[in-house]
């Protein structure tokens, strides 16, 4: 998978994109990352890359010529115009982020995970020109209802949460099929077995994980997992999960 993070700030992603699960797959080749400066793709003195909004108001606004030229010259194509328009090579996304975009979820990042480029488009200020969202990004995306003051930390959410659901990123160490906002029938119903009115859960969160020591200032781990009785285990852990579900995100439960 090859990323393009295309950005006004490239030194912000010195750091982020350096640790862990990210670090390791960029070291094995398992994601390309590279970090795009828009001002390069200005053609005057100050490098200015945004404007004043038509129809007036507060804030400036990141103009469409650089980004629309540093996408071109990264994928090496012409990405067309309103008498023109044309397509972009398949396997290729090419994302907004916004806090107007559409919300980004662990089932965006597996849809993602299966495309071979990614350009990730950080905006700034007031945002970005609209011609960006309708005729260069292939979608607008959201990483939460708050807003940020630049798409650069939401741009390295998504890098992050594409990447460890690459083949061969987590290594050993993890796998992504029990892990939070996994589908219920992915798990044992023994869950939800014997309820007269069963809430179907459509995603599930994490079960909850304990390590040495056993009891910790009085808290003591559960019995059920010191057993060694694995379908016990299994069967609370899946109890665990939806009762957790229930407690802190009822809105991924559907009834
Ligand atoms: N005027 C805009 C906010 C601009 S914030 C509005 O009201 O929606 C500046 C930039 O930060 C945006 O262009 C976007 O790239 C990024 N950003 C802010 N919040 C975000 C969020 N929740 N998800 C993704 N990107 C966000």
């Amino acid at each position: 998978m090859r990323f393009d993070l295309i950005t006004i700030f490239p030194e912000f992603f010195t750091g982020p994109l350096d640790h862990g699960i990210v670090r390791r797959a960029r070291e094995a080749g398992i994601a390309q990352i590279h970090v795009q400066d828009l001002r390069e793709f200005t053609k005057d003195r100050h490098k200015t890359v945004d404007d004043r909004p038509f129809g007036g108001g507060e804030g400036m606004v990141l103009k469409p010529e650089p980004l629309f030229e540093a996408v071109e010259k990264l994928l090496g194509q012409s990405l067309g115009a309103a008498a023109q328009p044309s397509s972009l090579p398949t396997g290729t996304a090419v994302v907004l982020l916004s806090a107007a975009g559409k919300l980004f979820t662990q089932e965006t990042a597996r849809r993602l995970a299966k495309l071979e480029r990614i350009v990730l488009i950080c905006g700034r200020y007031e945002g970005v020109d609209e011609r960006v969202a309708e005729h260069l990004a292939t979608e607008e995306i959201s990483i939460g209802d708050y807003v940020l003051s630049g798409g650069e930390l939401p741009a390295a959410i998504v890098l992050d949460a594409v990447t460890r659901l690459l083949p061969g990123a987590l290594g050993n160490e993890a796998s992504t099929e029990n892990e939070s906002f996994r589908q219920l029938d992915a798990v044992d119903a023994s869950a939800t077995a014997g309820n007269s009115h069963p809430r179907r859960a459509r995603l599930l969160l994490d079960y909850p994980h304990y390590t040495r020591p056993a009891e910790f200032r009085g808290w003591k781990v559960p019995d059920v997992l010191i057993g060694g009785h694995h379908a016990e285990v299994a069967k609370w852990r899946a109890q665990q999960a939806a009762e957790k579900t229930r407690r802190n995100r009822p809105d991924l439960l559907v009834s």
